[in-house]
């Protein structure tokens, strides 16, 4: 009695359609849904197809073999056993949909709260159902059916208690999934509550392994219902159904060994189209609903000042003001440690700011921490990210879904994961323009429209109508990149915009945030790992290393001059233009992981110019440019080539 195979395991992509031509498919589904819709039609008219009433009993002819009147013979009272097993295909029919129905409404509005709230909600839900599965299926039914009652109504209310669990744990765990990934932090970008992204966003990527867990559901609950009948619990006599034909059949086994033929057929060949079903359907369904996880988690934590933080003076130009941010991660059972620290800097309206660093520098959750969007098991415990003359970690909860979207935006690195998968583009846009803006659903398709055309794509009405998956990645950054400018923010962040892209694409995308931000005025955050990148399109740069700023410089500066040796190992690195010999010269060693950080400067150990001084920590020093190194004004470092 189970239900709990892995219908999670869908296959990422693909459609019903491209199947249909397939040789396996036509010998699976064809003769899997002649047999269900043969089981439906007799369930419907049992009363005008069988040839004898079910309960008509003949006693002289008891226990016939097949014959030209009876043609699968007849039971133990005289019964028509083709005429039962008709009308037993109403309880086959009845009894899945009554047991799986209250499966579904039960396990999988559950599943989706514990699974998005988490804490201790999920943890005594999930306690709860552990003891349940622990114990036998069965066991469980006869126990809920001892206090209920006997009965088919009674024991399918059993059985749905019972496999409600497996909808919750399936459900659970694909919103467990789905809450990490890049569409739902886009959502959340925008502005989305918990209920919107839980309802709109993700209960549609619940579909594709729901309806095959459906179909593993009824399978079992047929053999269930023919188990509990057998053994007297489920449908009482004289009432035909399959589970009480094979009871009586199994009282007469040495007499009529074919009794048990029919009913036991009907029951394999049913669950078996059914499961046969479900397997074409997990390999067919869907849009793609499903992407690619990309491994970060998101859960936002309020920042929990506990440390005072040096003001930085305000400017009236300043849209960006970042004081003293300091974010820790607790990796699974071990002591909290930091990934950003001492983190402050400023960003003028409509001027770029890059941040750049190794992959590890924590350029990313510094990103993703302006806007409350960092991920389980981190926090952000000290400073404050004033956007204007708010700190925005010091909104609540709906303030700050109503600041994302409206005053700040966010681009994310691959735009085929930052759109949902289950909704056209234009759709994804206008939501935005109806949440935020309060747009009517035409006024908001009609500024789609314009927002597509603005961003370049060809043909913007019809384009609107185009899911994720049928552009390519260029014209799907486009998207993102309109969809967080819909409601012209102060602020925007664009988390490697350009590094899923190719060169040339790369290009155009860069020439179009240019225009973009000329256009709408507003200041850029520009985080990359590439500084050819970052030199195209920032005003200045911020150099990271270790979870710390190194060195903050106006563009041309910091390639002129580099402060910081970590800088100028960086330049030296870049490649430019010269093909073959000599080779770049790379810098020694590898970035050490949060929590294997020196005491004093970071850098220390790939540094070619240590010395003895460069063991304590080292502060930012500077005015108009800054930088983190006790050498700074004795070193003359080499610019870039
Ligand atoms: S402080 Fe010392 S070790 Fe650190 S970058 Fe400067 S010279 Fe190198």
């Amino acid at each position: 009695m189970t239900a709990n195979a892995d219908p999670s395991a869908t296959p990422p992509r693909g459609r019903l359609g491209p199947n249909w031509r397939k040789p396996s498919f036509l010998v699976i589904v064809v003769p899997s849904a002649l047999m269900l819709l043969t089981l439906l039609f007799c369930a419907l008219f049992a009363e005008w197809v069988t040839p004898y009433d079910p309960l008509q009993q003949d006693l002289i002819n008891a226990l016939q073999g097949p014959s030209v009147e009876h043609w699968l013979g007849t039971d133990d009272l005289g019964r028509d056993v083709l005429s039962r097993l008709i009308f037993g295909s109403r309880i086959a029919v009845i009894a899945p949909a009554e047991a799986t129905g209250l499966a579904v409404l039960i396990g999988v509005p559950i599943g989706l709260f514990i699974g998005f709230r988490g804490g201790w909600w999920d943890w005594v839900v999930m306690r709860v159902v552990e003891a349940v599965v622990s114990i036998p299926g069965i066991m469980v039914a006869i126990v809920i059916i001892a206090i209920l009652g006997t009965g088919l109504h009674r024991a399918m209310f059993a059985l749905g208690i019972l496999y409600s669990t497996a909808f919750l744990r399936l459900a659970r765990s694909v919103v467990l999934t789905e809450r990490e990934e890049v569409y739902v932090k886009s959502a959340r970008v925008i502005g989305a509550g918990p209920t919107r992204i839980l309802l709109r966003h993700i209960f549609l990527n619940i579909a594709p392994p729901l309806i095959v867990q459906v179909t593993l559901t009824v399978g079992a609950v047929l053999l269930a219902e023919a188990g509990l009948s057998f053994i007297g619990i489920g449908v009482q006599p004289p009432q035909a159904s399959w589970g009480t034909m094979l009871n009586s059949a199994a009282s007469f086994m040495e007499l009529s060994p074919f009794l048990a033929v029919p009913p036991g057929i009907a029951i394999v060949a049913t669950v078996l189209a059914v499961n046969l079903l479900g397997d074409v359907l997990r390999d067919s369904i869907g849009r793609g609903v499903r992407v690619p996880s990309t491994g970060a988690p998101a859960q936002r934590m309020l920042a929990v000042p506990r440390k005072a933080t040096t003001p930085m003076a305000p400017h009236p130009d300043d849209a960006l003001r970042v004081e003293g941010l300091e974010i820790m991660v607790s990796p699974k059972g071990e002591a909290e440690v930091p990934v950003v620290t001492d983190m402050s800097f400023r960003i003028a309206k409509g001027e770029t700011l890059g941040l750049v660093g190794e992959s590890g520098s924590g350029k990313t959750v510094t990103g993703l921490g302006l806007m409350g969007l960092i991920g389980t098991g981190v926090r952000i415990t000290n400073g404050r990210v004033m956007l204007e003359n708010t700190n925005l970690l010091g909104l609540d909860r709906r303030d700050l879904e109503k600041a994302r979207g409206n005053d700040v935006a966010m681009v994310f690195q691959d735009p085929t994961t930052s759109l949902n998968p289950t909704y056209t583009v234009g759709n994804q846009i206008a939501e935005v323009l109806r949440i935020k803006q309060g747009l009517s659903h035409r006024a908001a398709r009609d500024r789609t429209i314009e927002l597509i055309d603005r961003v370049g794509i060809p043909r913007p009405a019809q384009q609107a109508d185009a899911y994720p998956h049928e552009l390519s990645g260029g014209m799907a950054q486009r998207i993102a990149i309109a969809r967080a400018l819909s409601c012209t923010p102060k602020l925007l962040i664009a988390d490697e915009p350009t590094t899923a892209l190719d060169v040339t694409v790369q290009q155009e995308i860069l020439d179009l945030f240019r225009d973009l931000q000329d256009e709408f005025g507003m200041a850029m955050l520009f985080v990359t790992h590439d500084l050819a990148v970052a030199a195209d399109i920032c005003d200045r740069i911020a150099v990271m290393y270790c979870g710390e700023i190194v060195e903050t410089a106006p563009v041309d500066a910091l390639f002129a001059d580099p402060r910081h040796p970590y800088t100028a190992g960086l330049l030296s690195a870049m490649p430019h233009g010269q093909s073959g010999k000599p080779p770049l010269p790379v810098i020694r060693g590898s970035v050490p992981a949060p929590g294997h950080w020196p005491t004093g400067c970071r850098f220390a150990a790939r540094c070619p110019y240590a010395i003895d001084a460069c063991a304590k920590p080292v502060q930012m020093t500077g005015t108009d440019r800054l930088e983190r190194c006790t050498r700074a004004d004795e070193l003359s470092l080499e610019p870039a080539k």
